[in-house]
C-alpha cells in the first residue's frame, strides 16, 4: 500500500525550507523593530472559541473546521486562524498586566477544510500579529506599514493595500438595513446562500465571491456613509498616516472581510502576481470587542495575518537562495582511519566546522566514490587519510574547486580549517 499526504496538505522539502526560514527570519527581524514578541499557542482549542467568536454563520465555522471529540467527549477544533487563540491566551495569562506583552506575533499551521487549489490548502501556515490595548488609528497605520515594509524587505513586488472601514457595532444595523433595502427587489435572483445571508448577516454579502452578486451590488452607496463621525475620523486618520509614509492604498467600499469580530479598519494586501481568486497575501483589521466578548475588559486591538505558502509562491522564482555549504567531506580509507576520523569529525563539529564522514568501507573505488559524494554535497574541502598518511600522522586536504592539495599533521586540522573557513566566509 502506498501512502500519500492527505488531500490539501503538502510536504515542504529541503529545497524549499530555506525560503521558509528566510521568510520567517525576515518577519521576526521586522517585528522586533516594532516591538512585537512571539507567542505560541496550542494547535487545537475548544470548538466553542471559534464558533462563538469567528461567527456562527461564517464560511469557516459552517464548512471548514476540523472538529473532533476527545476521549472525554470534549469538542476540539484544529485552529483555523490565530486571532481568537491569541486573544484567549492574552486573557488567560493576564497579559494586559505584563509589560511588553501587548504586541504579539505568531507563526504556525492553520487548518481549514477548503477546496484545495493553487495557493489554497487544508493545512497552511500563517504569520500574524496582534496589537492589544491601543485604540489609536496610528496603531492601524503602523501595522499596515509594518506589513508593507516586511514584504518589500522580502523582495515582494506589485502589492496593493485595499482598505475599508466597517465601523462600530452601533452603526452595523444601519449599514445592514441599507444593504437590505438596496438588494431586496433582486433578492430572488441571488444564489441561495446569499439569500440566507440577507437575513442572518447582510454585510457579509459584500464579501461574496460570486460575480452575479457583484453585478447586483453595483451602485450600492458607500457603507461608510452610515458610519459615526468617530469611525469616519478614525478611518481618515489611518489613511493620513499611511500617506505620511508614502504607502499607496485603494479604498475598497465593498471590503468587509469574512470574520465576525472586525470593527473599524479592515484591510488586505493583495498581489497582482498571485493571480486568480487567491490573490490575497495578507488580511487584517481592528477588533475592538473580541477581548470583551471573551470575558475580559474592553480592550481595543488590531492585527493581520499572511499566508506563508502564498509568499513562498511569489518568491520561489524571484529569489535564488544560497545553497547550504559543507566545509569538509572526510574520507578515511580502512577501519582504523575511520575510527580516528569519527572522533575528528566530532571535534570539528564542536569547533563549528560543518563536516560529513564517508562511511564507505570497501577500499576499492572508495576514493573515487567519496570524491563524487564530496562534489554532490558541494564540500569546500575534502580530507583524505589512508594507511600511509596515518603512519606519518598526516592527512591530505584537498580544495575541491581548485584541486590544490596540502598535507597537514592530523592534530593541526581543527586549527587549519578554522582559519581557512574564516577566510572563505570573510571573502563571501
Ligand atoms: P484570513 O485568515 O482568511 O484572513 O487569511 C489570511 C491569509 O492567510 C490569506 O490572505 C492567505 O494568504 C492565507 N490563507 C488563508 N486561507 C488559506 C488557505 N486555505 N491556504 C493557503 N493560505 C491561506
Amino acid at each position: 500500500m502506498k501512502y500519500t499526504s492527505p488531500r490539501g496538505t503538502k510536504d515542504i522539502l529541503p529545497s524549499e525550507t530555506g525560503l521558509w526560514q528566510h521568510i520567517e527570519a525576515t518577519s521576526r527581524n521586522v517585528f522586533d523593530l516594532y516591538g512585537f514578541h512571539e507567542i505560541r499557542t496550542p494547535i487545537f482549542e475548544s470548538t466553542d472559541l471559534f464558533v462563538r467568536h469567528i461567527g456562527g454563520d461564517t464560511e469557516i465555522v459552517q464548512k471548514e473546521m476540523y472538529t473532533l471529540e476527545d476521549k472525554k467527549g470534549r469538542s476540539l477544533t484544529l485552529r483555523p486562524e490565530g486571532t481568537a487563540p491569541v486573544t484567549r491566551a492574552y486573557l488567560q495569562n493576564a497579559m494586559a498586566d505584563k509589560p511588553n506583552h501587548q504586541k504579539l506575533f505568531y507563526m504556525g499551521p492553520m487548518f481549514r477544510y477548503e477546496r484545495p487549489q493553487a495557493g489554497r490548502y487544508r493545512q497552511f501556515h500563517q504569520i500574524g500579529v496582534e496589537h492589544f490595548g491601543d485604540a489609536s488609528p496610528i496603531a492601524d497605520a503602523e501595522i499596515i506599514a509594518m506589513g508593507i515594509r516586511m514584504f518589500s524587505q522580502l523582495g515582494l513586488k506589485n502589492l496593493n493595500v485595499r482598505i475599508n472601514s466597517v465601523g462600530c457595532p452601533i452603526s452595523r444595523p444601519v449599514i445592514e438595513e441599507r444593504i437590505k433595502q438596496f438588494l431586496h427587489t433582486n433578492l430572488h435572483k441571488l444564489p441561495e446562500h446569499i439569500q440566507k445571508k440577507f437575513e442572518s448577516n447582510p454585510m457579509r454579502i459584500l464579501d461574496a465571491k460570486d460575480e452575479v452578486v457583484h453585478t447586483y451590488l453595483a451602485g450600492l452607496p458607500d457603507i461608510k456613509d452610515a458610519l459615526s463621525q468617530d469611525s469616519k475620523d478614525h478611518f481618515s486618520t489611518v489613511l493620513e498616516y499611511l500617506e505620511q509614509l508614502g504607502i499607496e492604498y485603494t479604498v475598497d467600499n465593498t471590503l468587509v472581510r469574512g470574520l465576525e469580530y472586525y470593527t473599524e479598519t479592515v484591510f488586505e494586501i493583495v498581489s497582482a502576481d498571485l493571480g486568480g481568486a487567491q490573490n490575497t497575501l495578507c488580511g487584517g483589521g481592528r477588533y475592538n470587542y473580541l477581548v470583551k466578548d471573551l470575558g475580559g475588559p474592553k480592550t481595543p486591538a488590531v492585527g493581520f495575518a499572511f499566508g506563508v505558502e502564498r509568499a513562498v509562491l511569489l518568491l520561489k522564482d524571484q529569489l535564488k537562495l544560497k545553497q547550504p555549504e559543507l566545509d569538509l567531506y572526510i574520507v578515511p580509507m580502512g577501519h582504523p582511519q575511520q575510527l580516528k576520523c569519527f572522533a575528528l569529525a566530532d571535534e570539528l563539529r564542536q569547533a563549528g566546522i560543518s563536516c560529513q564522514l564517508s562511511t564507505e568501507t570497501k577500499l576499492k573505488n572508495a576514493l573515487k566514490n567519496a570524491l563524487k559524494n564530496a562534489n554532490k554535497l558541494s564540500a569546500t574541502y575534502t580530507l583524505i587519510i589512508g594507511e600511509e598518511e596515518a603512519e606519518k600522522g598526516v592527512v591530505i586536504l584537498k580544495h575541491m574547486e581548485s584541486g590544490d592539495q596540502e598535507e597537514h599533521p592530523i592534530s593541526n586540522i581543527p586549527q587549519v580549517l578554522k582559519e581557512k573557513t574564516k577566510a572563505t566566509n570573510a571573502a563571501h
